[in-house]
């Protein structure tokens, strides 16, 4: 067995490589080293994208009469340079610039690649394509910022200035596809309108034209779904065929004589009607406004529905109000990576926070991630650095004992055995609360919901407000973001375990602060310095413009009661000090002025989030059960959810939204 099928069965994804080769005008283009065939035309790449892809699916007009709200779904086998992705968005754009009703519809781009582009090589292919098509460059750079570590799974990419999501599935594609849902029984049903079948050649690339890849292409298609490909083999005109395609050959691009373009006939749908926007929800509701509320408050306002959030309290009154948040991933080992939810979660959530501390800079608010790193000195660890070898080094590293004691700052601690992630960082739950609510179509309303009433064609809440007087909304939908109290607000959301966490902090002496740990450290718990934002204050009791250092956290379960106690204090610093005794001499044994938050973390039997459409009903939806995960959980989790909720495919496989479903196994039986 080659090594590259040992890697694929272990999930290890092997990079491509690239070579080089000079183009029929002088240029150099990549060509792949595991294929031997050329990533694009030695004509003109760029062209023969545009002609073979863009013009034979007829996107141009088909994007153009796009309604408002409306979502067009484009899947490509291959993403290789993403020059296809890339002439795609620039199309795009501008046909947005022309077409104001264009202003709220969307782009689903969904990709796959087996043998994804180094970020290094893949800035090399596209800077030479900016230098050729300047058009291009104002979004090249953005997608190598957003390009993600080359790990086997669903990586999503927003582009929300442009209503464009990128999916890059990496691994092979026919299992990648096989991950899609598309359960024609519910509604909305999503569907792909346009396919790039772009493999290599069929003779030196046979899995991207086989016969079960065909089968998914037809699985995910509807009627007037079209196809384009630049071959014309027999193999591939006889699959389209079998699968419910007719096709039509065309002129090909340059000296090709011939491609093929193809339109879905075989009509696997019931109903063959054209969604046009009319059937989406054009205002929400989504109660409580913690980490999950708000996460999916922004997803939905992303795709141009109006929001308004409730909450009894202020937002982050509960327990995601902490004053910082640890993002850190949760290491598994590498073969079952593609389904593992924290890790998928973390991912999106770092590059969703890295983007919204853009927006607040423009805002002039504080940034939502501060990325400081951290090290996991193992001490209470599923996996060790052997496990790690085969992720990127920017998910995880190990260190020498001396570069672990430069960036932590210990000194005495035997720390050989760590994890480095270098891309983490603490999340400022206050700044990602104002960026969201500045979205224009978010609007929170304090209301403590006394009844919700759901009828065929919307949903009414009704409550008091802050000032007892009543108020009642109606919505299309309503999702229930309420953590523990879920559950009393419509019992068929399981009642999970309460677990109560408390966070401490204290104002260290500069002193004090010069002996602390530098970065965030993950032992049996996790401590961290930070440096307060304005506004911190609105959430907890914190010295402005005085360095902070934050201790976390005690676990009780079955316990809801939220005052501070002491002993909880003195837990956290105790496990701190046997995880690393060097800190004894520098941690105030006084304990009496710490600073504390505590919360009521929700967690299911299975420890799964519960995400989807409530049992028995069309309008209810429910997001809930982070535990202490939430800021890396809920960003992942929203998307899906509104992709349900919209009918578009979701960056989740199936398996794994059915490990989310409210109605799952496991919480069929309630806790004793
Ligand atoms: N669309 C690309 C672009 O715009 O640059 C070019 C695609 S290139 C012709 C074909 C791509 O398919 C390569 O990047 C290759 O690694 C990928 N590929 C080949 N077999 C695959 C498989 N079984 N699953 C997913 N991707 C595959």
């Amino acid at each position: 067995m080659s090594t590259t099928q040992t890697d694929d069965l272990l999930n290890i994804i092997t990079p491509a490589k690239i070579d080089w080769q000079t183009d029929d005008t002088g240029n150099m283009v990549p060509v792949s080293g595991e294929f031997g065939d050329v990533y694009f035309s030695h004509a003109d790449g760029l062209a023969e994208s545009r002609h073979v892809f863009l013009t034979h699916n007829q996107l141009p007009e088909r994007l153009a009469k796009l309604a408002s709200n409306q979502c067009f779904t484009i899947a490509e086998l291959g993403f290789g340079t993403g020059l296809n992705f890339l002439a795609t968005w620039q199309l795009w754009r501008q046909l947005r610039n022309t077409y104001p009703q264009l202003a709220s519809s969307r782009l689903h781009f969904i990709t796959t690649e087996i043998h994804p582009i180094p970020l290094a090589d893949l800035r090399h292919i596209l800077t030479l394509w900016g230098q050729r098509a300047p058009e291009l460059t104002e979004c090249i750079e953005p997608l190598l910022i957003a390009y993600p570590p080359l790990i086997a799974g669903c990586h999503r990419l927003n582009f929300f200035a442009d209503n464009l999501t990128l999916d890059m599935w990496f691994g092979d594609a026919t299992e990648s596809l096989t991950k899609l849902l598309s359960n024609k029984s519910t509604e909305p049903t999503p569907y792909v309108d346009a396919w790039f079948l772009d493999g290599f050649a069929p003779s030196c690339n046979s899995t991207l034209w086989a016969e079960n890849i065909f089968a998914q292409i037809q699985r995910l298609s509807r009627p007037s779904t079209t196809a384009a490909t630049y071959s014309s083999a027999g193999v591939v005109k006889r699959a389209l065929k079998t699968h419910g395609f007719e096709i039509n050959k065309v002129k090909g691009f340059g000296r090709k004589r011939e491609m093929l373009t193809a339109v879905m006939t075989d009509a696997t749908f019931s109903d063959g009607s054209e969604y046009d926007g009319d059937n989406l929800p054009t205002h929400s509701i989504v109660i409580g406004a913690g980490v999950s509320g708000l996460l999916t408050t922004w997803s939905l306002a992303n795709r141009g529905t109006q929001v308004t959030l409730l909450d009894k309290s202020a937002p982050l009154a509960g327990a995601s109000g902490n004053p910082r948040a640890l993002l850190a991933p949760k290491m598994t080992p590498i073969h079952h990576v593609d389904e593992h939810l924290h890790t998928i979660g973390y991912l999106y959530s770092s590059r969703l926070y890295r983007q919204l501390n853009d927006m607040a800079e423009q805002a002039k608010t504080p940034p939502v991630l501060e990325l400081t790193g951290a090290l996991d000195l193992l001490i209470k660890a599923n996996i060790g650095p052997e496990q790690i070898i085969d992720y990127p080094n920017e998910m995880a590293t190990t260190l020498s004992s001396g570069q672990a004691q430069e960036i932590s700052g210990l000194k005495e601690q035997d720390i050989s055995k760590n994890l480095y992630l270098s891309q983490s960082g603490l999340v400022n739950p206050q700044a990602l609360k104002q960026i969201v609510l500045m979205h224009p179509l978010i609007r929170f309303q304090q209301l403590e919901v006394d009844s919700i009433n759901e009828t065929e064609n919307q949903v009414c809440i009704a409550g008091y407000c802050q000032d007892r007087s009543e108020l009642a909304i109606t919505a299309d939908n309503v999702v229930i973001c309420a953590a523990f109290e879920s559950h009393q607000l419509d019992n068929r959301i399981f009642d999970c375990r309460k677990i109560r966490g408390q966070l401490s902090w204290f104002t260290p002496t500069p002193e004090q602060l010069a002996h602390l740990p530098k970065i965030p450290l993950k032992y049996s718990g996790y401590c961290t310095p930070f440096t307060p934002q304005m506004d911190d204050g609105q959430l907890n009791p914190i010295v402005a413009s005085q360095p902070q250092f934050l201790l976390g956290a005690s676990f009780i379960r079955n316990d809801t009661d939220t005052r501070i106690r002491l002993e909880e204090h003195q837990i956290s610093h105790d496990k701190l000090i046997s995880a690393i005794p060097e800190l004894s001499a520098i941690i105030p044994a006084d304990i009496s002025s710490w600073q504390g938050r505590a919360g009521v973390r929700t967690q299911t039997p299975d420890y799964h989030p519960i995400v989807g459409r409530l049992a028995d009903s069309n309008r209810m939806w429910v997001m809930s059960a982070m535990g202490a995960k939430g800021y890396a959980l809920a960003p992942i989790c929203a998307e899906a959810l509104t992709d349900m909720m919209m009918g578009t495919f979701a960056p989740l496989s199936a398996a794994m939204l059915a490990r989310l479903s409210p109605s799952r196994t496991r919480l069929q039986t309630p806790l004793v």
